[in-house]
């Protein structure tokens, strides 16, 4: 299913144009507009779906697999260092685009970017309160 207001349905169905570096079936990659580094870029499926919750287990598997080998191309071609996969799920989590997408960054020594989060400090108690409430 595609939805008519979503730019990534547009995108990924050729609709609009992009820096398409792989399409198949399922699935399109293309540069992102706004690159976090020398080729970031987006695994995005053909069908419409909002976030990883409503992803079918299938999809998932394949993107994931996707991801494995365009990472592993791109490492070799662009000579990075190392790899970011990322993957926003709503609002507070950075989603910007709701169409499920997975992003590729590759990283490079010294590349100035922090793709980061600030470390936690809590108590065994807390951390045993998160467990208990995960496994409730
Ligand atoms: P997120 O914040 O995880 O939802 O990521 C959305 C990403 O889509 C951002 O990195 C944007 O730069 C990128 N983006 C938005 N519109 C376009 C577009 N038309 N073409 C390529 N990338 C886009
Ligand atoms: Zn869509």
């Amino acid at each position: 299913m595609k939805d008519q207001n979503c730019i990534f349905c547009k995108i990924a169905n050729g609709e609009i144009p992009s820096r398409t570096i792989y399409e198949d079936e399922q699935f399109r990659i293309f540069l992102d507009l706004a690159p976090a580094s020398k080729g970031h870029a987006l695994i995005v499926p053909k069908e419409h779906y909002a976030n990883l919750f409503v992803l079918p287990d299938e999809l998932a598997a394949d993107a994931m697999r996707l991801a494995k080998r365009q990472a592993a191309d791109m490492k070799e071609k662009l000579c990075c260092d190392g790899f970011q996969l990322v993957q926003n799920n709503g609002e507070s989590a950075g989603q910007t685009v709701f169409h499920f997408h997975l992003h590729l960054i590759p990283r490079y020594r010294n590349d100035g970017q922090t793709i980061a989060w600030e470390p936690g400090n809590l108590s065994a108690e807390e951390l045993d309160a998160v467990k208990a409430q995960i496994l409730s």
